[in-house]
């Protein structure tokens, strides 16, 4: 499925490329769907089109060159993930170990369906049946014996493991504060929750009733409806005025929690803003409290190869129930329908987490008629 533009999406046919020996292809079994695909089809994301979207991909290995699978470690037929983000490996941020950061291209953001399809061999993403797989990939094998759906979870789980675990850094006894109780608020309470927080604070409107539950079934031990309660004075009850260890804001487009956060962390906390919020302005936001608290406020965007491989040992436990948090299924014809699913546009449908699934994935290449 190609986006030609903003809000359409088709389907095209391309050839497969030959894979070279540093080069593989993926034979896609699943694909993720998150915010940012709601983003990219409403065409806010700097893409160059058309591009093959899909950047939550899951499949097995079609085809491998004899050096890529010496250095990924995998051979044809393994079940794998890839990372999004094609990183140089030599430019200075890879080089301070900041990998899901590389800006080698300068201009533009390499990785899995950012890449137009103008560049070769145009598989580039995810929706899609076949996905080239290029010699900068970063791949982590899968237990082919987890459902698809759950598999491809090792996205927003990655997430909380990042934001909450690596960037917020929570420990055993801390408070956390989650604004907005979406697939990555969600993530973010199983990963505080693995890594010990004694009080797990989510947030969310009254419409994320379900969302808010679910939380609880994964360890929050409050949840509050911001439309009912007012989340500081909650908080400062809880935490007996001492404010929250760490304040994580998922939320997105509402720019009142990121003020809004400066008031819930407590003296030395953390404060990390994950959510994006269309590049609009915060009002009131008084930096004074940051200063007067000394809190480290901290932006979210990537997911290290670390969090990854916490997010897919934690699928592989087959500890957590995942399946909860996931709603929807769809086949590649039906990307638009997942994407408008998931931005919540189609009436009567309560999305947490969405996929793609090939159910008839062929096991050859298909011919070009
Ligand atoms: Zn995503
Ligand atoms: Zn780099």
């Amino acid at each position: 499925m190609v986006q030609t533009a903003p809000r359409v999406l088709e389907a095209r046919r391309f050839e497969l490329p030959r894979i070279g020996p540093d080069e593989g292809l993926l034979r896609v079994e699943a694909c993720g769907i998150c915010g940012s695909d709601c983003e990219q089809f409403e065409g806010v994301l700097p893409v160059e089109l058309p591009v093959v979207p899909g950047h939550e991909p899951l499949g097995f290995i079609e085809e491998i060159g004899d050096e890529a699978a010496k250095r990924w470690g995998v051979r044809k037929g393994d079940r794998v993930v890839v990372e999004a983000i094609l990183s140089c490996g030599g430019c200075r941020l890879c080089r301070s170990g900041r990998r899901h950061l590389c800006q080698a291209d300068g201009k533009r953001f390499c990785a899995y369906a950012y890449m137009p399809v103008s560049e070769s061999p145009s598989l580039w993403g995810a929706y899609a049946e076949f996905m080239y797989l290029d010699p900068r990939s970063v791949l982590h094998k899968i237990d082919p014996s987890v459902p698809a759906e759950t598999a491809v979870m090792y996205n927003p789980l990655g997430a909380g493991f990042r934001w909450a675990g690596e960037i917020g850094g929570v420990q055993e006894g801390d408070t956390v504060v989650i604004m907005g109780p979406g697939q990555r608020g969600l993530a973010c309470v199983i990963a505080a929750r693995e890594a010990g927080a004694e009080h797990i604070i989510v947030s969310g409107l009254s419409s994320d009733a379900r969302k808010l539950e679910l939380a609880e079934s994964y360890g929050a031990t409050h949840t509050f409806d911001v439309d009912e309660h007012h989340l500081v004075d909650e908080v400062a009850e809880i935490t007996g005025h001492r404010g929250a260890d760490v304040v994580i804001d998922v939320s997105s487009y509402a720019v009142a929690p990121v003020a809004q956060s400066l008031s819930l962390a407590g003296r030395g906390g953390t404060v990390v803003l994950a959510g994006v919020k269309g590049m609009k302005e915060v009002p009131a936001f008084v930096s004074d409290l940051a200063v007067h608290k000394e809190l480290t406020i901290h932006g979210a965007l990537g997911v290290t190869s670390s969090a990854f491989r916490a997010a897919i040992d934690l699928i592989e436990a087959g500890s957590v129930n995942l399946e909860a948090m996931h709603t929807h299924n769809f086949p590649l014809s039906q990307a638009e329908l997942a994407i408008r699913t998931l931005a919540g546009e189609i009436e009567g449908e309560e999305a947490i987490h969405c996929c793609l699934i090939n159910s008839e994935s062929p096991p050859h290449p298909v011919e070009d008629t």
